[in-house]
């Protein structure tokens, strides 16, 4: 069978996984790749006006697969974490694509849900591989080296490892290596790592003498701590990961500014910065630059956005510096 895994959304987050399980079940699988001009433009003519980019991103990759495929693989993420849930959009995927992609293609989509306990999950995965095989060892083995190749995948991340080179396990370029500057580069993976719609932002950082800290970057149990400190829980799964890093970088003053890269209209991310500006008020104040990226969002306006941010980072740095060497003469 010849399976399609659009390139877009939680595919940043689980596309090795997903990759490596339904290869070592025998399927063929079919990526759409990298995210461009035209899948962009159909994914916006298709979707909802009211959808994020994200999503708009998202069905221009499966309208890109549907014709080459027998079926696509868009699983259901209900919950990826105790006591949370993902996007609503998220959780409605698998009929977005259905929708996107016509009635004429099977959509495999497995719920997975943390809320409903391991054995829930445990048989969603294995009635999925049984789509493929009926070896129960196969399955299994299948699931075994697919985690494997996805804790390795998120180790490249966390150290700062170009999510390219991540996804095939290649050596090359760090995000950080001591260059003058220090930004994090925060949000949704897709946000962050899509170079098409974030126009290759941490590559022309880097080239602007700055290093990029990403969410994965943060150690987990720092992002734990802010989390804690909150008076109220924060509900969605991956909003808590981005509200952590952002909390800790200022508490521990880990980068001297930091880019919110948020999809419009997201409405979980636009709480999101309200509270951590709130925060970065009272703890640090870290200089914050929000981008709101959607299908409009020109080269030209948000490069001079950054450059402008670098900038101000770079003087801001070189005043403190020089007030330092003041007081020691
Ligand atoms: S979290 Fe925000 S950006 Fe992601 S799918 Fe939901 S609305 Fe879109």
């Amino acid at each position: 069978m010849r399976v399609g895994i659009p390139g877009g959304l939680l595919y940043y987050r689980y596309g090795r996984l997903w990759n490596s399980f339904l290869h070592a079940l025998g399927a063929e699988v079919v990526e759409s790749g990298e995210t461009t001009r035209s899948i962009l433009t159909s994914g916006v003519s298709k979707a909802e006006n009211e959808s994020c980019l994200a999503i708009k991103v998202f069905y221009g990759h499966v309208l890109a697969l549907k014709d080459k495929v027998d079926a696509l693989f868009v699983p259901r993420l209900v919950s990826v974490k105790k006591r949370t849930h993902t996007c609503p959009k998220m959780l409605g995927l698998p009929d977005m694509a259905r929708a996107a992609a016509g009635d004429g293609i099977n959509i495999i989509s497995p719920t997975i849900d943390f809320q409903s306990g391991f054995w829930h999950n445990y048989r969603a995965v294995y009635s999925l591989g049984r789509t493929f095989t009926s070896n129960p060892l196969r399955i299994i083995g299948a699931g075994i080296t697919a985690w494997r190749e996805h804790r390795l995948y998120l180790e490249r991340l966390t150290l700062g490892l170009d999510q390219k080179r991540a996804l095939v396990g290649e050596a090359g370029n760090l995000l950080c290596e001591g260059r003058e500057l220090r930004i994090g580069v925060i949000g949704h993976h897709y946000n962050v790592y899509d170079t098409f719609t974030t126009m290759s932002l941490l590559e022309r950082l880097g080239s602007m003498g700055a290093d990029v800290i990403t969410a994965d970057m943060v150690p987990e149990k720092l992002r734990d701590e802010e989390l804690k400190r909150l008076p109220k829980h924060i509900y969605w799964s991956y909003e808590q990961e981005i509200a952590g890093a952002i909390l800790a970088c200022t508490r521990h003053q880990l980068v001297d500014g930091i880019i919110f890269m948020i999809s419009f209209p997201c409405g979980p991310d636009s709480i999101i910065r309200v509270l951590c500006e709130q925060e970065n008020k009272v703890m640090g104040n870290v200089p914050m630059l929000t981008l709101i990226m959607d299908e409009h969002t020109g080269e030209g306006g948000f490069l001079t956005r950054i450059e402008a941010f670098v900038d101000m980072l770079r003087r801001k740095k070189n005043r403190v510096e020089e007030t330092r060497e003041a007081v020691a003469v």
